[in-house]
């Protein structure tokens, strides 16, 4: 079995202590391809070791997170384009958006270095990954606004209603599906069945937002099985069924079919 955490955090100090036991463990469990987004140029070192240890699973990612959009943001995108020209391949820009949750004040420049980096996407022909929290009418505004064929990626931690979901998929993008999936308020797991399994991505968030039962205790790619039991009860396809629909979504988006 193959399956694919598109979305986790393995680089950070949260997994200095066993790191290589919990990549070992979700390896054993068939995780074999871990996607990576930045956060910030603090942590490339880190995600090129990472790389280095597991050169045939690790696949990078470059960006700035929304949360780390502050009056520094110039020099940051110009390290998100030097690590892209640097000797690694990257298979995403990511994770980019907009997080009004944390901070609402500096709305306009987040709006700005979202576009911009999708624009670096779209220059670098590789696809996005969206972290958007209390944000979906701005994040979809500057999605619209930057439409085209080519441009395609995953809405990671999709929170949003059924009517999102359909506004995202419309616009050639996957929804990314973790821990919320499996909460008693999660909400998505009532409408899930509704959209499609070909746009479903599987994720962890690694080392957030843990599933039931493990929520609180740090998150890792081995507790996808949660996900994928939670996905098989929901759309009545074995788990089997699920990590292959999953896997081959997600090799598309990342563009390694
Ligand atoms: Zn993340």
């Amino acid at each position: 079995m193959e399956i694919v955490d598109t979305h986790s955090h393995l680089y950070l100090e949260s997994f200095d202590d066993d790191r290589d036991e919990v990549i070992r463990n979700a390896i054993n469990l068939g995780v074999n391809h871990f996607f990576i987004p930045a956060i910030d140029s603090r942590y490339y070192c880190r995600m090129i070791e990472l790389k280095k240890s597991f050169p045939k699973n690790i696949y990078l990612m470059a960006g700035l997170h929304p949360c780390y959009v502050n009056e520094k943001y110039k020099q940051e995108l110009k390290h998100v384009e030097d690590f892209l020209k640097s000797d690694n391949n990257f298979y995403a820009i990511g994770e980019i958006g907009i997080d009004l949750y944390r901070d609402n004040k500096n709305l306009d420049i987040q709006e700005k270095v979202f576009d911009y980096q999708i624009n670096i996407a779209k220059e670098n022909n590789l696809p996005i990954v969206i972290h958007c929290r209390d944000a979906f009418d701005e994040v979809y505004r500057v999605l619209k606004s930057n439409f085209n064929n080519d441009l395609n990626g995953i809405f990671h931690c999709f929170t949003g209603t059924l009517d999102q979901a359909q506004k995202i998929i419309d616009l050639n993008f996957k929804i990314g599906i973790g821990g919320v999936v499996t909460f008693k308020n999660g909400k998505i797991d009532k409408f899930l069945k509704e959209i499609p399994i070909k746009n479903i991505v599987l994720e962890t968030d690694s080392p957030y937002l843990s599933p039931t039962p493990l929520r609180g205790k740090r998150n890792e790619s081995y507790n996808l099985i949660y996900i994928i039991n939670k996905l098989s009860e929901i759309y009545g396809l074995s788990t089997k069924e699920i990590c292959k629909q999953t896997t081959f979504n997600a090799k598309q988006v990342f563009k390694i079919l």
